[in-house]
């Protein structure tokens, strides 16, 4: 148990520092930026560490790029959704919105 913990933090610290690293790529170097994300993914799914929220919308599922609003990805808020589409694979993510917009109005 102890084991894993200790393991679990230290994946979940390069996680982040691959994320960083991706975002620093983005603009020269997509390709290597959408490494950057794949091998984030693969240690979290080899350490079975669950992704930060805000790391989770960051990236696209589908084709691992980073998705940047107005550069690899458009986004647009419906009554019931925030909808991310993927400029690079096309692929849609639908966020529910919950209490947000109630209070926007
Ligand atoms: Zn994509």
């Amino acid at each position: 148990m102890r084991k894993l913990a200790w393991q679990q933090k230290i994946a979940k610290e390069r996680i982040v520092i691959l994320f960083d690293l991706a975002e620093k790529e983005f603009e020269k170097h997509p390709e290597r930026s959408k490494r950057y994300v794949e091998l984030a993914r693969k240690i979290g799914l080899r350490c079975n560490v669950r992704f930060p929220q805000q790391l989770k919308r960051k990236f696209c599922k589908s084709c691992n790029s980073l998705l940047i609003p107005g550069k690899s990805s458009s986004v647009r808020i419906s009554r019931k959704a925030l909808i991310v589409k993927c400029l690079g694979c096309n692929k849609v993510y639908r966020y529910p919105c919950r209490e947000k917009i109630k209070t926007a109005h």
